[in-house]
């Protein structure tokens, strides 16, 4: 992979990187404000009831959210490792060269294509 194309692609990661700690903050921040708000105590008991369903949905409306993004940002996290390895854009499984256009949609790809089929096949 030439320097050019590495440095563009770091940057994206880079980018990536930083927009996924921002909504994971944004999530975090969202949860510790509905916690406090929950143990106030200044709420009748039938006004709690009436909202304890709609708070458990959207808790874990957040959790799979957090997850999702946690996720994402180790790979990426794992990506810009590779990167100062200088073992970014191959294959983690057959140290193949991965597609520059599947690294370009996917940064953060540490499979080539056949690995990929393969793993998917495995689930
Ligand atoms: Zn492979």
């Amino acid at each position: 992979m030439d320097g050019k194309r590495l440095s563009l692609l770091k940057e994206k990661l880079i980018n990536e990187k930083s927009r996924l700690e921002e909504e994971l903050k944004e999530i975090e921040e969202g949860n510790l404000s509905q916690n406090q708000s929950e143990t106030t105590g200044e709420n009748s008991f039938e006004d709690n009831f009436a909202d304890s369903g709609t708070a458990t949905f959207e808790r874990e409306k957040d959790l799979s959210l957090e997850r999702n993004i946690k996720d994402l940002l180790s790979r990426v996290n794992s990506a810009l490792e590779r990167v100062e390895k200088e073992t970014y854009g191959k294959c983690v499984m057959c140290s193949q060269g991965i597609d520059p256009a599947r690294l370009k949609a996917l940064p953060y790809a540490d499979l080539c294509i056949e690995c990929k089929k393969k793993e998917e096949k495995n689930w």
